[in-house]
């Protein structure tokens, strides 16, 4: 894919009677309240975007985004590349009065006053929301041992472990 800069604002129903489809990138550096969150691992985020009309008449704008960053294990606090893969479909509000009445298969978007959404804040919140609660390596890549996993994170207790059942038989 060619890295052609999107525009950061730009209007879904204008964009939408155009049929418009935007490929392109923004600059991960850019988004700064991603990068509170994770390191840059990569210099763009990958966008897809297509723009269209619905059968109700809605706007919709509906693509995906990727980009690739590193993260933290919590079990050996080592950190770790995370491809960071979302897809999205989102129709356009001017007001909550008209976001009530969006069906509940789109995710909702606010226009601004000039009728036009930020498409990079857009995807940066998308992308905030792919990363983990808790983030961690696979258990096979993890340099933790197993005892530590079992003893922090509370959703492993509920597996039983085999040696403490053999344990128990003896
Ligand atoms: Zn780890």
């Amino acid at each position: 894919m060619q890295n052609l800069k999107l525009p950061v604002t730009i209007s879904p129903s204008r964009s939408a009677q155009r049929r418009l489809v935007c490929e392109g990138v923004f600059k991960l550096s850019d988004m700064t309240r991603l990068l509170a969150e994770c390191e840059s691992r990569s210099e763009y985020v990958q966008v897809s975007v297509k723009f269209d009309v619905d059968e109700l008449g809605l706007t919709v704008m509906s693509g995906s985004s990727s980009t690739l960053v590193a993260l933290t294990c919590q079990r050996c606090n080592e950190s770790f590349d995370k491809a960071l893969e979302v897809d999205f479909t989102f129709s356009p509000a001017k007001n909550e009065e008209a976001a009530e009445k969006i069906p509940s298969y789109y995710d909702v978007v606010e226009l601004d006053e000039n009728g036009e959404v930020n498409l990079r804040e857009l995807v940066e919140e998308e992308l905030m929301l792919a990363i983990p609660l808790i983030p961690r390596h696979n258990i096979q890549d993890c340099s933790a041992d197993a005892d530590s996993v079992w003893g922090e994170l509370p959703e492993e207790l509920e597996k039983p472990n085999p040696f403490d059942l053999l344990k128990q038989l003896k």
